[in-house]
């Protein structure tokens, strides 16, 4: 069964040529646009039909409680919700009296194309009303990068083959209808009609409307204003408002030939802090800046916003085009989850849907983060930055649990811990490392003294406390941290996970190393060398168990000698395991859900020999179930560093395919950003090979067979290499800045900007590997 849309296959562009009304919801997180400050769901003008509408403000949340059977000390009693905010995406339309709706009269074409290049959603319609009267739609939708409050539409409608009456009223409606939420985990809890009005105005073209939250005490504005342009006797009639609706209404007798055109702006502001009023000046400033730019404007800052953006950091895969396609769309969404978040967190779902109640993981950090640090690098300061805001929060936190530092959550919108689940959240410690792991990928990328100074250095003293008190050195000497989870959410509360231990010693050394570096920060915030010292001797002493017998690593402690998950008794239907199977069975046995050891083999590589490498990797195979989608992009990497390029190739396809086939099977919720980010991860660091452990960048490209040729670019810290690769060799070149050292295959030289280096592909001996869980194996991709 194939529940997903049809798109055409191109490289800059996904074309939906037809309206499938079973996948509208689907469809609505695929069109979705965002510049990481607002989201609009692809939802159709008119607003109905509509799968699941959505528009959100990123940050914009209501709280709720979360209740307990039986509560336990620290347990988190405050939920966060994301909230669909006031739509301003509707533009109804009345042809001769009759509504403009798909789902009557006839839909003679339908097309929707999200341009990657233009960053614009377009839409072309060609309807016929139940009474026979023909009229073209076309529209187009942005939400802007370069003015990140502003959101625009342009609407058009051409009679086809007589004279017509049209009516356009042009909305924003607030606490619309949503429908009932599938019973599954993974979905967002939608709180009903969250918004309190405080205040509307509107005046000619334009509403402004004011609400606020109740439990969570935010407030938003939410503004409209048109240019309408349309043949002699076409009338714009003043704004009407309400509570929650504010329209605009246009009237028009439009002959064929002739057209109704409406320029749509739309603004958003919220605050914590800020007044009713302050808001609402707010959001009319953002319009008439809108109107100012106009919408000619609009599309060019937004095409010369994106020209730069492709230019750092394109992928480019010769020998299969629907790939090239996923990973232009996957880079795509990874830029609309982050570009201007400014501070906020990057959700799990971006600003694409309801998924996660809109909340961070540690996605962010260690899927999303590695790419913008390369491509676009004040974004992934930005999003550490919103960790380092945080602070007081993890540290209050820390304290509660009788810990020193901070301990930053599992998963939330606005900082406090919002996981119920405190098995695989609070005990999930790795999150903190994962972010020193950011912190120094960004720091060694971006060379960016300022974030040390500023927020860098604390993030890492903070959670390297953490550390130090979360572990202990047992009576061989050994740094322990025991009763922890790690990435694998089929196993829970585990001694000395060793990619939780790894990442701990890196954290501990980052650390370190900053308190050296910045002695006189270090002494304000209150570290010195000393306390720094005893986290060297942490580090040194960190406790990597190893399974002499089977000759591999455990995930964690006495893994391996778990009873083996009976995958032969297990149907497909039973996936994923989470929604068939009791917690204590899974986490009792050997099944793993995500990559975990096989994530410490990548991400802590310069711990691993070669050999430990390949056989871990073969180990854990057999056991990875991928119900997580942030499973399939490291196993890609993994299989390619260790020889299995084809089985890495099928992997690169099901993290880059995630949404656009909806592999899942809960795209409606939103788009699976960490997933796409690994798309990048794959070709950079699987067939590109790239590492960056202690902040050296080294390669050890390799392609699969079916791929002649990719290219990739970096920013590192002002310069910007680009990497091309194809079945022979590599090349190695500077676009700008000074010259930067790397390593091909173990061979260290510099690349400079006048001479490109080129070095040859070593051969492997590894052969192909099928041993996953029976039906478990990633989807062959086939040869052209
Ligand atoms: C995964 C977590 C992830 C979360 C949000 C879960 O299914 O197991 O690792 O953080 O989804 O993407």
């Amino acid at each position: 069964m194939i529940d997903h849309p049809a798109f055409t296959v191109e490289p800059w562009a996904l074309r939906e040529t037809e309206l499938q009304l079973d996948v509208l919801a689907q469809a609505g997180s695929v069109f979705a646009l965002a510049n990481g400050h607002i989201g609009l769901r692809g939802n159709l003008d008119e607003g109905e039909p509509n799968g699941l509408p959505g528009s959100y403000l990123n940050g914009f949340y209501e709280g709720r409680p979360l209740p307990y059977a039986e509560a336990g000390y620290g347990y988190p009693e405050a939920g966060q919700t994301i909230v669909n905010v006031t739509n301003g995406k509707i533009i109804r339309l009345l042809v001769d009296d009759e509504p403009f709706d798909v789902r009557f009269g006839e839909c003679r074409s339908h097309e929707r194309i999200l341009d990657f290049r233009a960053g614009v959603l377009r839409r072309e319609v060609d309807w016929r009303s139940p009474a026979g009267r023909a009229v073209k739609v076309s529209t187009v939708r942005l939400v802007s990068f370069v003015q990140r409050a502003v959101a625009a539409m342009l609407y058009e409608v051409e009679p086809l083959d007589s004279s017509t009456r049209l009516v356009v009223q042009s909305e924003l409606v607030a606490n619309e209808p949503m429908p009932d939420a599938p019973d599954d985990p993974r979905t967002g809890t939608s709180a009903v009609s969250p918004l309190r009005s405080e205040q509307a105005s509107g005046r000619d073209t334009k509403v402004v409307l004011v609400h606020s939250t109740q439990v969570s005490g935010l407030r938003l504005a939410a503004g409209m204003d048109h240019i309408v342009e349309g043949p002699d006797g076409t009338e714009t009639n003043p704004a009407e408002y309400g509570d929650d609706l504010g329209r605009v209404t246009i009237t028009a007798d439009v002959a064929p030939g002739e057209r109704l055109r409406v320029v749509k702006f739309l603004a958003y502001g919220w605050s914590s802090q800020r007044s009713t009023a302050a808001l609402r000046d707010q959001v009319a400033a953002a319009l008439a800046e809108a109107r100012h730019t106009g919408w000619e404007g609009l599309l060019a800052g937004q095409r010369s916003y994106l020209d730069d953006f492709w230019d750092r950091a394109d992928v480019e895969l010769d020998g299969d085009a629907e790939l090239q396609q996923a990973v232009r769309f996957a880079l795509f969404h990874a830029l609309q989850a982050g570009a201007r978040g400014e501070r906020r967190a990057i959700a799990a779902k971006g600003l694409t849907g309801p998924g996660y109640n809109g909340h961070a993981f540690w996605d962010t950090e260690t899927f999303v983060l590695p790419l913008l640090t390369y491509t676009i690098p004040d974004a992934a300061r930005d999003a550490l930055r919103w960790r380092h805001a945080t602070l007081d929060l993890a540290r209050e936190r820390a304290k509660q649990l009788g810990l020193a530092g901070a301990a930053f959550p599992w998963r939330t919108i606005a900082g406090q811990e919002c996981s119920s689940y405190w098995p695989a959240g609070t005990a999930a410690f790795h999150v903190n490392a994962d972010i020193a792991d950011a912190v120094g990928r960004y720091q060694a990328a971006a060379g960016d003294e300022t974030f040390e100074q500023e927020a860098g250095l604390e993030l890492l003293v903070e959670t390297a406390r953490l550390w130090r008190s979360l572990g202990h050195h047992d009576a061989e000497g050994r740094f322990r941290i025991d009763g922890v989870t790690g990435p694998d959410e089929y196993s829970a509360v585990a001694d000395n996970n060793v990619y939780t231990n790894l990442m701990a010693q890196r954290n501990l050394l980052l650390a370190a190393d900053a308190v050296e570096r910045s002695a006189e920060r270090a002494a304000e915030i209150g570290v010195d060398l000393e306390e720094a010292a005893g986290w060297r001797d942490a580090a040194a002493a960190v406790f990597v168990p190893y399974d002499e017998t089977l000759q591999v690593h455990p995930q964690a402690e006495a893994f391996t000698e778990h009873q083996p998950w009976d995958f032969a008794h297990t149907g497909a239907d039973q996936y994923p395991l989470l929604l068939h199977f009791p917690y204590f069975d899974l986490y009792r046995k050997q099944v793993v859900k995500q990559a975990d050891l096989v994530l410490a083999l990548h991400l802590r590589g310069d711990a691993f020999s070669d050999e430990d490498k390949a056989r871990d990797f073969a180990y854990y195979e057999s056991l990875t179930v991928r119900d997580s989608s942030l499973s399939a992009c490291t196993q890609a990497v993994m299989a390619a560093e260790v020889g299995h390029l084809e089985l890495a190739y099928d992997y690169f396809g099901e993290a880059a395919l995630i949404d656009l086939d909806n592999l899942e099977h809960n795209t409606r919720d939103g788009l699976h950003i960490a997933s796409l980010a690994g798309a990048w991860i794959v070709a950079v660091a699987g067939f590109g090979g790239m590492r960056d452990h202690n902040g050296a960048l080294a390669f050890a490209p390799r392609l699969p067979e079916r791929l002649n040729r990719l290219t990739f670019g970096l920013c590192v810290g002002g310069r910007r290499p680009k990497v091309e690769v194809n079945q022979h060799e590599a090349r190695y070149a500077l676009r700008e800045g000074e010259p930067l050292e790397i390593a091909h295959y173990g061979e260290t030289f510099k690349v400079t900007g006048t001479e490109p280096v080129t070095r040859t592909i070593q051969a492997t001996q590894a052969r192909d590997l099928r041993t996953q869980p029976r039906g478990r194996a990633p989807a062959r991709r086939r040869p052209a």
